[in-house]
């Protein structure tokens, strides 16, 4: 069988005074992630994971930091044109896997909506989007909670 698998790994600093944008569910908390766009580190490892399983390059190729046209995107936007484009390029996701790794706040309770919209979004099944939520055991810059990091397979099938 025809399959390419693809991952992708982010991660963004936490920071005051920005909102924390994760799969594109925004989630309450004192810090939030900072970047050009709206720093939602779970849709850029995801968009890197799919354009790695093309060989594509990486999405700072598609949406580089340097174009201000970029500044403050809604990361679930540049994810469908990314998904336009592997879908142009004959493929359909079969599956995706990611972890996401904070030690605060408690990401377990928006697991759920995390799948829901990334599932509207990539226009699949909510059973096609994993999503799993871990700490670092207060170790390095996840543990420090420095910053969130996303690690993410995917599965492409031709289309
Ligand atoms: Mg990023």
């Amino acid at each position: 069988m025809n399959l390419r698998i693809g991952n992708g790994y982010d991660i963004h600093r936490l920071v005051p005074d920005r909102p924390l944008i994760l799969g594109g569910v925004t989630i309450p908390h004192e810090l939030g992630l900072d970047g050009h766009s709206d720093a939602d580190t779970l849709t850029h490892a995801i968009m890197d994971a799919m354009l790695g399983a093309l060989s594509l390059g990486d999405i700072g190729h598609y949406f580089p930091p340097s174009d201000s046209q970029w500044k403050g995107a809604d990361s679930l936007v540049l994810l469908d044109q990314v998904h336009q484009l592997i879908q142009a390029k004959g493929w359909q996701i079969g599956n995706i896997d990611s972890v996401l790794v904070a030690e605060r706040p408690k990401l377990k309770p928006h697991i759920e909506a995390m799948r829901d919209r990334l599932a509207t979004t990539l226009k699949v099944n909510p059973d096609q989007v994993g999503i799993k939520a871990t700490t670092n055991e207060k170790l390095g810059p996840t543990g420090r909670e420095e910053g969130i990091a996303a690690y993410t397979v995917v599965l492409l099938m031709p289309n």
